[in-house]
């Protein structure tokens, strides 16, 4: 008689045994419906065996109904990753198995473009490219950066590699951010590459996805190309992962589990022999220390190759302006659109939302509790916060300064448009932000069209940000650097500066006068007026020697517990118990921070605290928190939830 060891994508830690299926298909590595509680659920079976375990009685075992894949979908090496995962993250083994092959959306919510100008055959490499991939592809495995300014021909370097590493008969993953690149890559490896390639997109359905995890796993596709949870394709004799855009925010997952795609394909790149090769114009904090601490060999790249160079990028105060616009960002769109360039206008601000803010002294008029800006709501003259409802009547003056010139000013993206509308009646603008391109495809088709230069002004948030390639654009205006600077996050300054020194980064890429522009309250920060002088190396070393004294990562490990609740009293036990339970468990080279409210007090009712435990080694924290989890789980409150984050990028 064989027995099941399975598994589900519930928090809990337990492997549940059941007998076999009544077919006898079950084994290692599939999937089987089951028996869970008054329901069925799917599970993945991780174990066989020829006897239940020792204290199971044996008339009390259920059979699995049936079994889901006529193949087994995860190989020996997917369990023991995700074993890793589980361990490393706090997950169960289902949830970790979950997550690397995700359910993925309906299909066609994924809005798909391509990149016609992605050269078909292979440009002629610079030297410094050359010198770069020689470096990433000889030697032994490690781990490699490919520190390139915007637009110095990264992708080149990257596509060349795996070229190296398939010719040589090995697999690739090629990681790309979430949105914007994952067709524009995914296009540029198809026309390389051709059928042995494959896309593992979260625009994909789940079955269109595990089709192409099978052919990944038969080795009929040795190069996936594809977001966060690409890291864990099944491929075999993997021989490098490339991790493009390294900097960014949506390589850590924002569920559970909250794993790192960095962390994770550092594990697989150890384990499976293979090398990784990241790259960005700006690295995280992270991985700059540990490229001048030597363990990531860093790769130069200092020219752009396509006849451009790095644009001006000119500091203007946006204090004493009426308006979302200066003097200068009209008179630079203005000569932009006499040149028959375009521009792109970049927001640091999702939706339109009209804000508090003193024009003297930079002043904004936050949230009680969340630390977010109040919007106002002109209709009831009422300043309210979005994530907790807190609202209150707007001051007359400034409270910080006393300033009576004070007030509402609207920084939407909507705002903005009527502005330039006004201004400029004959140029044509659109916005791209998450209102107006929502679902269906219509990011590509604006953005196409933005190619084409069917319109003048391309006006967006998070989105136009990202590695887009736009040969026409002349000119970038951040609108507002700073919204962002003053979040209780200590990482809230490097977010700040690569994104403009991302945004910047897409103009002048096909001529050498590019310009940019960036609207700043706050001319004399550091952070902005390096962010405008792209200086890189500049920033992290203040930002670094700041980090360092605060104890903050890269130069310790964070452990994040946060309890939610309907009840603030229950959340509020929660996170001293977890407090308590850490005391006499943590480490001597560690500490914790807090209980505290989070930043962020109350999101849709639930009322929020964290605990942040700190530590010199992740070793040694893991250890801490395995042992109060095991205690914290003995009496859990059943309406607080706790999530654990393992190396949390956001604070909020
Ligand atoms: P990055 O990813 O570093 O921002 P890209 O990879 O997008 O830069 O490259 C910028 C532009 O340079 C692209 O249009 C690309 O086709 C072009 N390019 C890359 N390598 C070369 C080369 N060796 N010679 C000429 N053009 C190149
Ligand atoms: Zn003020
Ligand atoms: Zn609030």
């Amino acid at each position: 008689m064989t027995y099941l060891d399975v598994v589900f994508d519930v928090p809990a830690p337990q492997i549940f045994t059941y007998a076999q299926d009544p077919k006898g298909e079950g084994s290692i590595g599939k999937r089987g419906l089951a028996p869970f509680g008054s329901r069925e659920r799917i599970g993945y079976i991780v174990g066989e065996r020829d006897a239940p375990p020792g204290d199971l009685d044996p008339s009390r075992i259920k059979a699995v109904r049936r079994i889901v894949d006529k193949e087994a979908i995860f190989r020996k090496q997917d369990l023991e990753l995700a074993e890793w995962v589980s361990g490393y993250y706090f997950c169960s083994l289902g949830q970790a198995l979950s997550a690397m092959l995700p359910a993925g959306r309906r299909p066609g919510e994924y809005p798909a473009f391509s990149d016609e100008d992605m050269a078909e055959t292979p440009p002629e490499l610079s030297n410094e490219q050359q010198k770069a991939l020689d470096a990433a592809i000889t030697g032994g495995p490690g781990l490699f950066y490919l520190y390139g300014i915007t637009g110095s021909g990264k992708t080149e370097v990257f596509l060349r590699a795996a070229q190296h590493l398939l010719d040589a008969g090995r697999s690739v993953i090629y990681l790309v951010p979430e949105i914007s690149l994952t067709h524009q890559t995914a296009d540029a490896i198809k026309n390389r590459f051709g059928g042995t390639a494959a896309a593992l997109h979260s625009g994909m359905s789940g079955a269109a996805r595990l089709t192409e995890w099978m052919r990944i796993k038969r080795g009929e596709i040795r190069i996936v190309v594809g977001p966060r949870s690409a890291v864990f394709a099944p491929a075999d004799n993997l021989g490098l992962i490339i991790i493009d855009e390294e900097h960014d925010g949506s390589y850590k997952s924002g569920n559970t589990p909250r794993y790192h795609a960095r962390q994770v394909a550092m594990r697989r790149c150890a384990t499976e022999g293979a090398r990784l090769l990241m790259g960005s114009a700006t690295p995280s904090a992270e991985a700059w220390k540990l490229m001048a601490d030597g363990g990531i060999v860093r790769l130069d790249l200092t020219r752009r190759l396509s006849g451009g160079t790095l644009p001006a990028v000119t500091p203007v105060s946006l204090s004493h302006t009426e308006g979302c616009l200066t003097r200068q960002l009209k008179e630079e769109i203005r000569k932009t659109a006499q040149m028959g360039r375009q521009t792109i206008l970049f927001l640091n601000r999702r939706g339109f939302s009209y804000f508090y803010r003193c024009p003297d002294c930079g002043y904004e008029l936050m949230c009680r509790q969340c630390s977010v800006s109040l919007t106002y709501h002109k209709s009831l003259n009422r300043a309210m916060c979005h994530y907790c409802g807190y609202q209150t009547e707007p001051p007359r003056v400034c409270p910080q300064c006393g300033s009576v010139s004070a007030g509402y000013a609207g920084f939407g993206t909507e705002m903005i448009e009527e502005e330039i509308s006004k201004t400029f009646p004959d140029l044509k603008i659109r916005r791209a932000d998450a209102d107006s391109v929502g679902k269906k495809g219509r990011l590509q088709e604006l953005l196409g069209s933005f190619r084409a230069g069917d319109f003048d002004i391309l006006l967006g948030t998070q989105m136009v940000a990202k590695g887009l390639n736009f040969p026409g654009v002349g000119l970038v205006g951040v609108v507002l650097a700073d919204t962002g600077m003053h979040l209780p996050d200590f990482r809230a300054a490097e977010r700040t500066f690569s994104l403009i020194v991302q945004v910047a980064g897409r103009s002048g890429r096909y001529f050498p006068d590019g310009k940019v522009i960036v609207q700043t309250l706050r001319l004399q920060d550091p952070v902005i007026s390096r962010a405008c002088a792209l200086d890189v190396p500049g920033f992290f070393n203040g930002e670094l020697a700041q980090r360092k004294i605060l104890g903050f990562p890269p130069y310790s490990r964070l452990i994040r517990f946060t309890v939610r609740s309907r009840s603030e009293a229950r959340s509020e036990a929660a996170i001293q118990r977890l407090a308590d339970l850490a005391g006499p468990r943590l480490p001597r080279d560690a500490d914790a921070l807090g209980p505290a409210v989070c930043p962020i007090g109350v999101i849709a009712g639930n009322h929020r605290r964290q605990l942040l435990l700190r530590g010199a080694s992740m070793g040694t924290l893991h250890g801490a928190v395995r042992g109060i989890l095991q205690e914290y789980e003995q009496k859990k409150d059943s309406q607080t939830y706790l999530e654990v984050d393992v190396d949390p990028v956001s604070l909020l």
